[in-house]
């Protein structure tokens, strides 16, 4: 990551003489004080109105502002939301738009988003994150204390354009005419979508993912699209767990983005499983 070096203006108070004695200091309203930027490449990038990616991002450190978004009841019921605020907050410039602001941030896909939130973390306090996970087994819990610095970063090709992820399932979709649909195109996910079924997931993680792949389901076989829309989440409760896992790993794991899933081994009874990234104390000191 490389420190953008961004001094502030010094505005000296202008004195201006009156006749005689008489002495008047005009102070003009001092610029707000900029702090040093932090400029990191979007793994995915920002699609403008015209349709140009733009992956070089400007962060600043978070403030005391940002702390109080990240206490605002209303955000306490949607991290998406609260997401999006914080990074309207801090995202101080993407590609050649200064202060994007929150539609911007809405905008932006989830795989940029986590990024950022990963950068955030590191500029603000440091890369070190302690985080502790317990055995689905034994319950053991163990402490890991991750560089995340280091963590690996997929990326999409410099200058492509996000590509529509193409799934092929085993099972597949049986429509009631009795009609296998095996290939589903999906979008990438963005802060937007996840805002919407944040509510939903909230409620059930299970219903959440649904409500989340129907929003960015663009295909399925040569099913017409208005009968996909008519279908909305009931196709992704028709599907086989072995298929939704299929799904899952295309849209998480090899998507472009931080990996945030990591193999630890359980010091109780020795078993191998593998964790997602715990991202409650994310945004705190550790
Ligand atoms: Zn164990």
């Amino acid at each position: 990551m490389r420190i953008l070096d961004r001094k502030e203006t010094d505005v000296d108070a202008t004195i201006i003489e009156e006749e005689e004695t008489v002495l008047a200091v005009e102070t003009p309203p001092e610029p707000a004080r900029r702090q040093a930027g932090f400029e990191c490449e979007l793994p995915v990038g920002y699609v403008d109105e015209d349709g140009r990616v733009h992956r070089t991002a400007v962060l600043r450190k978070m403030t005391g502002r940002d702390e109080a978004i990240m206490a605002d009841r209303r955000n306490r019921n949607s991290g998406a939301r609260m997401m999006s605020e914080l990074l309207a907050s801090c995202l101080v410039e993407l590609g050649n738009v200064e202060n994007p602001g929150l539609a911007v941030a809405q905008t932006l896909y989830s795989a940029d988003r986590y990024y950022l939130l990963m950068k955030l973390r590191e500029i603000t306090f440091g890369s070190e994150l302690t985080a502790t996970y317990s055995c689905p087994t034994c319950k053991e819990s163990v402490t890991l204390v991750e560089d995340i610095s280091q963590l690996e970063v997929r990326r999409v090709e410099p200058g492509a354009f996000p590509e529509e992820i193409v799934i092929d399932l085993e099972d597949g979709y049986v429509d009631r005419a009795g009609e296998i649909y095996t290939t589903f195109v999906f979008r990438q996910p963005t802060g937007a979508d996840e805002e919407k079924i944040s509510a939903v997931a909230r409620e059930n993680a299970s219903r959440g993912k649904n409500a989340l792949m129907a929003r960015c389901l663009v295909g399925v076989g040569e099913m017409p699209k208005a009968r996909i829309e008519a279908l909305g989440t009931s196709i992704f409760n028709d599907l086989t767990l072995g298929d939704r896992a299929l799904i899952d790993r295309a849209l998480n794991e090899d998507g472009p983005g931080v990996a945030m899933t990591r193999p630890v081994t359980c010091p109780g009874c020795g078993r191998d499983y593998e964790v997602t990234l715990d991202l409650s104390n994310f945004l705190r000191p550790s």
